[in-house]
C-alpha cells in the first residue's frame, strides 16, 4: 500500500514538472526552466511530499484543502490552464490516466458533500 502511494507521488511530481517545463518554454522562451518556473517545480514537489491526502485524494486540482499559498496557486493554475489541454498530445497514456481518475474523484467527493 506504501508502495503505491509513493508512485502516486512520484507520479504527480513528474507530470507536474512536465508540465511547468512546458509551460515556461512556450511562455518564458527559455531553454531549460527559468529561476521562477524552477521555484515553482520545488514548491509543488514539497506541497505534495508533505499532502497529507495523497492516499485518498489524485491530484492536487481536486483537493479541497488548498494547500498552495496565492501566489503559487495563481501560477500553478495558470501552468494548467496551458499545459493541461496540451499534454494530451505529449503523453496520452499518462493525461487519459489523470483525467479517468480525476474524474471518478471528483464523482466520490460529490457523494461525500451530500452528506
Ligand atoms: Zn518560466
Amino acid at each position: 500500500m506504501h508502495k503505491d502511494i509513493r508512485t502516486k507521488r512520484e507520479r504527480e511530481k513528474e507530470l507536474v514538472s512536465e508540465m511547468i517545463a512546458l509551460y515556461c518554454r512556450k511562455q518564458h522562451g527559455r531553454n531549460g526552466l527559468c529561476p521562477e518556473c524552477e521555484a515553482l517545480v520545488a514548491y509543488a514537489g514539497q506541497r505534495s511530499d508533505k499532502c497529507p491526502f495523497m492516499e485518498t485524494k489524485t491530484f492536487c486540482s481536486n483537493c479541497k484543502v488548498h494547500c498552495y499559498k496565492p501566489e503559487m496557486r495563481e501560477k500553478i493554475r495558470a501552468v494548467m490552464r496551458f499545459s493541461g489541454p496540451r499534454m494530451i498530445f505529449r503523453r496520452p497514456v499518462t493525461a487519459l490516466r489523470h483525467v479517468l481518475e480525476v474524474k471518478k474523484e471528483k464523482k466520490r467527493l460529490e457523494m461525500c458533500d451530500e452528506t
